[in-house]
C-alpha cells in the first residue's frame, strides 16, 4: 500500500501535464514499513530515453543518485517510482514490468490531451505487477 501526501500528489500530476505528450518521469522519497510506503516528496527526474520519449522514461543513474542524496539530507529513502501514460491508460506496460524492482510502488499518470485524468500505483509482485491501494494524506 501507498500513502502519499497531496502535496507531492499535486506536483507529479502537474508534472505530467507539463511534460505531454511525453514521459515524465520521477522518484518518491519517503519511508518503508513493511508493507506500507509513505512518500513525502517527489523528485522530478528528466526523461532520459533518447529517442522515444512519448512511449518510454528513462531515469540516469545520476539523477537516481541525486534523489538519493536529497533523501538522505531528509532522513528518507527512495520508495519508488512514477511516469506518465500519454494517452495511454494507466497500467503498467510489458517495458515497465521487466524494468521494476519488488518493494517499490509505481505510480502511473494517464494524461489525454494535456490533462490528466487517472492514476493508479502498482506494485511488482514476483513477476506480475498488482494495483495497490492509494491513500492521500495531509
Ligand atoms: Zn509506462
Amino acid at each position: 500500500m501507498l500513502k502519499i501526501r497531496k502535496k507531492a500528489l499535486d506536483k507529479i500530476l502537474t508534472q505530467a501535464e507539463k511534460d505531454y505528450p511525453y514521459e515524465t518521469c520521477g522518484l518518491l522519497l519517503g519511508k518503508i514499513q513493511e508493507d506500507l510506503r509513505i512518500a513525502f516528496g517527489a523528485f522530478e527526474t528528466p526523461n532520459a530515453n533518447p529517442d522515444r520519449k512519448n512511449d518510454r522514461y528513462e531515469i540516469d543513474p545520476k539523477d537516481y543518485m541525486r534523489a538519493e542524496d536529497r533523501a538522505r539530507e531528509f532522513g528518507l529513502e527512495i520508495v519508488g517510482v512514477y511516469h506518465s501514460h500519454p494517452d495511454h491508460p494507466d497500467r503498467p506496460s510489458e517495458f515497465d514490468r521487466q524494468r521494476a524492482f519488488e518493494g517499490f510502488s509505481y505510480i502511473i499518470v494517464s494524461v489525454k490531451g494535456g490533462k490528466w485524468v487517472s492514476y493508479r500505483s502498482w506494485e511488482l509482485k514476483g513477476e506480475v505487477f498488482e494495483e495497490e491501494p492509494v491513500e492521500v494524506f495531509g
